[in-house]
């Protein structure tokens, strides 16, 4: 018997119309079933977002309240962690030890966002008129479509949740079709906390009809989205019908650079963590190793030394350190993707397949290394969403910029080096949104987030998102009793 999971639409749980089966990675087998939003679940649950929006219930609450709902929110996700992991662990594969961190940390965001929610100030404004008064307020932008995928669902949506919602905004949540067991369970916390029914609504389904329909809704007023590069395209169409904001957080091919001044070991812990953690199923995963060629072949030894020596196993065992990839579609991408690169004249440094010990048509994958020969091969240039690491050689720090900006994508990077003034250059030239110096997979709630390019548009975390869920009204007010003087001149 498979478990069920509902929707969440106007403060009811749902069983919904429509169903699909979603499948374990770990075993390749069902274990539950989802529903899949139709276009008048879709409809149903916009319009229910828009009632929210102005019904004094959630309009009359005070910026500071709707803070507290926040951190109740944060208190709950606190205590049900351990679940959520388990859950996310069992519909992607994503390792326990990974999910158990990191969903324990996506409170910290609500809390952060808590503390947000009144100090999003309007400005009093030194006008050049006399006997005017000037300001600006700070509303909440509408009814926000956020779209997540199947990765770090919790975390992905917890950076759109927690702005709109300090904002003032209402939300509909749509999970991705693959793994959303955790979305749709952490829906009974925000039912707990308390929020008005249709503040935030939940569901999932398929991109060609509750995506489209979500996106195209004519109440809905922003899309906040993260997802692959040609599914923001479709976005971007849809929301020439609404006119609706956006921001998206898309892919990338992240470059770390390593010079020959730096801890080896130091710098090769964290490659692994930039490429094998999450079994490089991360958009910031560090994909382009640049090493400058005086070190290049021992970085190189030490690190496939690494990638033989991870764990890959069952993502419900704390000890394992890769799981399965997610999809079995993600599997033969990679598989395609890492042969068109052999043929193209890269070498295989280790990796390549299955993992060593599992089925052939299994979605566990052995940490892969190529050591590719130019710029032009094409696992320097194809997001793999997994384990494999493409690594090219420099001589100087110009063309190592040159490489690293020689990318579509333009979201993270790693600078490895010990000299100050290199690293200030380096930060200075790179072409990214996030430069992690001497470090690399770093996140906080404070700091912004998001990427150039093909990488995306707009900035999650931090005051900068949470303004970005706001939009500006401005205020004029005569202090003069005097009568209005001539009415066709502008004043
Ligand atoms: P995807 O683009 O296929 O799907 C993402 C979401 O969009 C899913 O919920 C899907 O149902 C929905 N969708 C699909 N078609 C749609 C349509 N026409 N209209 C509206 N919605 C639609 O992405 P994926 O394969 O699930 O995830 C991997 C991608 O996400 C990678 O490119 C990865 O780099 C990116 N990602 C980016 C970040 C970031 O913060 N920058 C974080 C995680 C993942």
């Amino acid at each position: 018997m498979l478990q069920t999971f509902p929707h969440y639409i106007d403060g009811q749980f749902e069983p919904g119309t429509a169903h699909f089966d979603s499948v374990d990675p770990a075993t390749g087998q069902a274990w539950a079933r989802m529903p899949a939003a139709t276009a008048d679940e879709v409809d149903r649950a916009v319009r229910a977002a828009r009632r929210a929006l102005t019904a004094p219930a959630w309009r009359g609450l005070h910026a500071s309240a709707r803070g507290k709902l926040l951190a109740r929110l944060a208190e709950l996700i606190a205590r049900d962690a351990p679940q959520l992991a388990e859950l996310e662990t069992r519909d992607t594969g994503k390792v326990i030890r990974e999910t158990r961190a990191q969903i324990g940390y996506v409170a910290e965001y609500y809390r952060y966002y808590a503390g947000l929610a009144d100090k999003m100030e309007g400005r009093h404004l030194p006008v050049d008129k006399a006997d005017m008064e000037a300001y600006t307020r700070r509303e909440p932008l509408g009814v926000v479509a956020a779209i997540v995928p199947w990765n770090s669902q919790l975390f992905l949506s917890a950076v759109k949740l927690g702005p709109a919602l300090a904002a003032g905004c209402t939300v509909v949540l749509k999970a991705s079709e693959d793994g959303p067991a955790p979305l749709l369970a952490f829906a009974r916390l925000v039912h707990e906390a308390g929020f008005p029914p249709g503040v935030v609504n939940i569901l999932t389904g398929f991109g060609h009809d509750c995506g489209h329909t979500l996106t195209r809704h004519p109440l809905v007023d922003k899309v906040a989205f993260t997802g692959g590069p040609e599914t923001a395209r479709h976005i971007v169409r849809n929301t020439a019908e609404n006119l609706a904001d956006t921001s998206l957080e898309l892919g990338g091919k992240s470059p770390v650079l390593v010079f020959d001044d730096v801890d080896l070991e130091s710098a090769c812990n964290s490659i692994v963590a930039g490429i094998f953690g999450a079994s490089g199923q991360s958009c910031v995963a560090g994909s382009r190793l640049l090493v400058q060629r005086g070190v290049a072949d021992r970085l190189l030894a030490r690190l496939a030394e690494k990638a033989g020596r991870i764990r890959i196993g069952n993502p419900q065992d704390p000890a394992t350190e890769m799981g399965p990839l997610a999809t079995r579609k993600q599997v033969e991408h990679l598989q395609r993707t890492v042969q068109a690169s052999i043929d193209a004249g890269a070498r295989l440094v280790c990796g390549g397949g299955t993992a060593p010990g599992f089925a052939p048509d299994s979605h566990f994958v052995a940490p892969t290394i190529l050591d590719c020969p130019h710029a032009e091969i094409p696992s320097l240039r194809t997001e793999f969403f997994g384990p494999v690491l493409s690594v090219i050689r420099f001589d100087t720090e110009a063309e190592a910029v040159a490489l690293a900006n020689d990318s579509a994508y333009g979201l993270a990077s790693g600078v490895f080096t010990t000299q100050l003034s290199r690293a200030h250059r380096l930060i200075r030239e790179l072409r990214a949104g996030i430069v992690w110096v001497n470090t690399y997979r770093v996140v906080s709630p404070i700091v912004p987030f998001g990427g150039f390019g093909d990488s995306g548009l707009g900035r999650e975390g931090g005051m900068e998102a949470a303004l970005a869920y706001t939009r500006s009204k401005s205020v004029w007010i005569n202090t003069s009793d005097a009568p209005i003087p001539d009415p066709f001149v502008m004043r």
